[in-house]
């Protein structure tokens, strides 16, 4: 199987059965996303306790299959990570999606998320897979609304 293949049935079968797709009530930390480019319009929530670990974490709204797809990744992969672990995978998939970083040649930490390494090559998908990324990371910052624009 291509990396082409891979990438295009891990994000259909995320889109169709997105993981953590809920609200957490009350949630420590949560920001609203928008990509008034695409559409996408998602919320994420966390719960982080006193020692800075992300005991949960889940996202809502509506969007494209990346952006769907790519908010659910985040939401699995950063479960039971501390803030400045999820802060880490941020930096590297910021740079990732932006074509900084060869997840092939280059020490990172993102694991299964380095699927999304060809995206850089569609500009205007860059912000899909991005979107939930940049809410998380407002969130923490304690901004509520995040836009890509
Ligand atoms: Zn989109």
């Amino acid at each position: 199987m291509t990396t082409q293949d891979l990438y295009q049935q891990v994000i259909i079968e995320h889109h169709k059965k997105p993981r953590n797709f809920r609200k957490i009530d009350p949630a420590s930390h949560h920001a609203e996303g928008f990509n008034p480019l695409c559409g996408d319009h998602l919320w994420v929530y966390m719960k982080i306790n006193a020692a800075g670990v992300i005991e949960d974490i889940s996202f809502e709204g509506d969007g494209c299959a990346i952006s769907k797809a790519s908010a659910s990744m985040m939401t699995q992969n950063l479960k039971g990570k501390t803030v400045e672990e999820a802060k880490a995978i941020f930096s590297d998939f910021h740079k990732l999606v932006i074509g900084q970083l060869n997840p092939e040649t280059e020490a990172n930490v993102l694991g299964r998320l380095s699927i999304f390494s060809g995206i850089w090559k569609y500009p205007a998908r860059v912000k899909c897979a991005a979107l939930a990324w940049h809410t998380m990371n407002g969130a923490l910052g304690r901004e509520t609304t995040v836009s890509t624009e």
